[in-house]
């Protein structure tokens, strides 16, 4: 939707600043202790920021007041509306059910669209994603896409596909090679097509329709005879779930699974055991994008579709709920794996700080969130921080690294704000598993 149509959407915000915040009501949640406790400021953007204009409900009334005709386009406003990592957090505390982060993303569209030019590192990253011969974010020959894959390319007959996208063919093949490997041991029969091109996530994120519209219609076309396309990035999950049947106005050709979806599947049919035990302590890191986002919409597609709010409003909380679960059923499965959770967990779960194109553009916002995430997640005592998608492996890693030469640099022991601990995949533990 273009910001227009978001207006009603929009003007149902009373900035009244609960979107600011996490808030567990829950006594003894996990995960609680003098530090974590109670309200906590949520958002990463305000938190790293620090003024109204960077969390959602100053974004939400600037949004307004361009609508209004009453802030003009301009890169300032750009850049302030670019400084946010679409986690959602802020869409899940509020109590007006506003669509917080597409009227965000309306938004930067709309700045751009007013002839504002993207931001450096957003053009740059549309640019390439435009270009034939590449059709990817960090600018690779578009013919290396599928270099990491030994099994066969465009298989004539199967009718499933793994989606790789961009960061997995080209930056974690490690993840593209495991998903491979889990999906061939679990006896599925799919394919990896040459001609797969960007999600457009990031494209998408950052305002550049245009673009994500020439990528959209293409993967379209491309998997249109298939019937399951399974992922294992977050991002590219949530923008064919979410973001394709929104901005195309037709329900998706296929239907969509992420790999840990289709793992704690296989678990809860008994058609899989883990046998092999993981003596290690770990906690969980809810990536936005196939957590958050996918639960919010399952959610807002039970009320859109409700005559009876009072039930339904149940009905859609419990889905909800319930597809928060999922990674935490596939945990509970790992023999020997003793699971701490985090204080923000689920839909007050934390960002890693990578999403909404602000790791090309902000790194130092990026690394400052995956800080305090890690901070977080070294609260517990866990020896290991799980997550499940390349962009969050990615950002948690950058954060440790950070943290590490922080040490070097002043010789203090930061073991204690997560400089210790390790980032494990979700996906790479379970393929040594099978
Ligand atoms: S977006 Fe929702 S929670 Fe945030 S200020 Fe507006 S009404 Fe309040
Ligand atoms: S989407 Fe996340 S970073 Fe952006 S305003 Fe909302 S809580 Fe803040």
């Amino acid at each position: 939707m273009d910001l227009e149509e978001l207006r009603k959407v929009n003007a149902r915000c009373i900035h009244c600043r609960a979107c600011q915040y996490a808030y567990s009501g829950e006594p003894d949640k996990e995960g609680e202790n003098e530090e974590y406790t109670g309200m906590l400021q949520g958002c990463p953007a305000g938190i790293y920021y620090g003024w109204e204009g960077y969390f959602n409900s100053g974004k939400q009334w600037m949004a307004r007041a361009f609508l209004n005709g009453e802030l003009p386009a301009s890169k300032e406003l750009l850049e302030i509306t670019e400084a946010c990592t679409t986690c959602a957090m802020c869409e899940t505390q509020c109590p007006n059910y506003i669509d917080t982060v597409a009227v965000t993303e309306a938004l930067r569209a709309a700045i751009i669209e007013s002839g504002v030019e993207p931001l450096d590192k957003h053009k740059g990253m549309g640019d390439r994603v435009d270009k034939e011969e590449m059709r990817n974010p960090y600018g690779e020959p578009r013919e290396d896409r599928t270099k990491w894959f030994s099994g066969e390319i465009d298989k004539p007959g199967t009718k499933v596909a793994f989606y790789v996208g961009c960061t997995a063919s080209y930056r974690q093949q490690k993840i593209a090679e495991t998903t491979a490997s889990i999906l061939t041991k679990l006896g599925i029969d799919f394919t990896v097509l040459s001609d797969e091109v960007c999600c457009g996530s990031p494209i998408l994120r950052s305002g550049r329709r245009d673009v994500f519209r020439k990528v959209m219609k293409e993967n379209l076309e491309l998997f249109k005879d298939y019937d399951l396309l399974i992922y294992s990035c977050a991002g590219c999950y949530k923008t064919f779930r979410n973001d394709y049947p929104e901005m195309s106005g037709e329900p998706l050709p296929f239907k969509v699974i992420h790999t840990v979806e289709l793992i704690n599947q296989y678990l809860q049919e008994g058609k899989l055991k883990l046998d092999k035990p993981y003596g290690k302590k770990v906690t969980w890191h809810d990536p936005c994008h196939s957590i958050r986002h996918i639960g919010l919409a399952i959610e807002k597609k039970i009320l859109a579709e409700s005559d009876n709010w009072l039930l339904d409003s149940r009905r859609a909380e419990k889905a909800k709920l319930e597809h928060y679960e999922i990674p935490r059923q596939v945990l509970g499965a790992i023999p020997g794996l003793e699971f701490k959770e985090m204080y923000r967990i689920k839909g007050d779960s934390f960002c890693c700080g990578a999403g909404g194109g602000v790791k090309a553009q902000f790194s130092d916002f990026a690394i400052a969130t995956s800080k305090e995430r890690l901070k977080e997640a070294a609260s517990t005592g866990a020896e290991v921080v799980m997550t499940s998608c390349p962009f969050c492996v990615t950002n948690l890693d950058d954060g440790i690294n950070a943290l590490k030469a922080e040490e070097e640099e002043t010789g203090k022991d930061l073991s204690e704000v997560g400089s210790k601990l390790q980032v494990v995949e979700l996906l790479e533990l379970l393929d040594e598993m099978l």
